[in-house]
């Protein structure tokens, strides 16, 4: 068993933003992480959103970053985590080679964009096929794209692609969106949005990149040529290990404020694992950073050792 002060669940952008700043608070930390360092970020090429980084790659922003967090002490194990516990004040983490013993933990594990699973999605992914319009959206200047779904996400992505795009296929697998209504409107008032209902993507084209979709629907099948196709059929946090520990909304992420803080004490969510409005890159850094300096002020006054 190691004991530290810190462990952080995840080395995306909020996981390693805590860790950088948990390190410069003086506290010991581990991050602990089952994939790649980096999280979503690495499947960006350009991000042109994070202020004053204009450009820069997903790629080369999560090498920055992991750099950075090691560099001020941040152990970074990869292996995921099987169990967690508390025995107060302390949190026991278990990974199949070590548990941790921790003072704090912070979740910072967090969601993965729901998959269609048809063919061609996978291969394409990156090369045309995105999960992030307002990430990649840039991109498709003046071309056609299709949006796959039908709730918030999907009718902004459309709305927000059509005043970039030449023509957007929004593709809905029912006959009735599940977006707010006042989006809905706008959206079918945008003269270069085409709507697909009761449509599935059976097939995602192309060779090097995204050439069409092959769509079914009560009507057949259909081809349309796009260059891109971004899907945005919801995302899909991975809590269950916590929920002995503390609240989860009814979608299942962290019910946690602007504050990090879960429900149960010394136990925080940054990022995508958060209930929130907004799950970019600038926020889950933000997370990362309030979430570690919560958990300092929890270390600092309500454990003595
Ligand atoms: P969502 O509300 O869960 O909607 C997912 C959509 O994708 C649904 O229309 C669903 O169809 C469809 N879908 C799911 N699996 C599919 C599959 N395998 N193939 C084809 N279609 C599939 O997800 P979201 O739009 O990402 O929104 C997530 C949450 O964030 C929601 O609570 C949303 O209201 C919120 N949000 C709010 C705002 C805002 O308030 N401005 C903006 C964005 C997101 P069905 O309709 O048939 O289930």
């Amino acid at each position: 068993m190691e004991q530290i002060d810190i462990v952080i669940i995840g080395a995306g952008t909020a996981g390693l933003t805590a860790a950088i700043y948990a390190c410069r608070s003086g506290l010991s930390c581990v991050v602990l992480e089952e994939n790649m360092y980096g999280g979503q970020i690495v499947n960006t090429g350009e991000i042109e959103n994070y202020p004053g980084m204009p450009g820069v790659t997903g790629f080369d922003f999560a090498n920055a970053l992991h750099r950075q967090a090691e560099a001020l002490g941040a152990k970074i194990q990869f292996s995921p985590v099987s169990a967690i516990s508390k025995s107060d004040p302390w949190f026991y983490v278990e990974t199949p080679s070590a548990t941790w013993i921790a003072k704090a933990v912070i979740a910072a594990n967090g969601a993965v964009h729901r998959k269609l699973g048809c063919e061609g999605e996978e291969r394409l992914s990156g090369k045309g096929v995105s999960y992030c319009a307002t990430c990649d959206g840039a991109f498709f200047k003046g071309k056609s794209v299709a949006v796959v779904g039908g709730g918030n996400t999907a009718a902004e992505d459309a709305l927000y692609l059509s005043g970039i795009c030449r023509e957007v296929h929004l593709i809905h697998r029912r006959d009735q969106f599940r977006a707010h209504q006042a989006t809905v409107r706008r959206l079918l008032a945008a003269p270069n949005v085409t709507p697909h209902y009761q449509a599935t993507v059976q097939q995602i084209t192309g060779d090097k990149r995204v050439e069409g979709i092959l769509l079914s629907s009560p009507n057949g099948e259909q081809r349309l040529e796009v260059q891109g196709v971004f899907v945005a059929i919801g995302l899909s946090p991975n809590n269950q290990l916590f929920a002995p520990l503390c609240r989860l909304d009814e979608g299942g992420y962290f019910a946690a404020g602007e504050d990090c803080r879960t429900t149960c004490d010394g136990l925080f969510a940054a990022g995508d694992t958060r209930a929130k409005p907004l799950r970019q890159l600038v926020t889950a850094a933000a997370d990362g950073a309030v979430a570690a300096s919560m958990a300092a002020v929890y270390v600092g006054e309500r454990i003595k050792s």
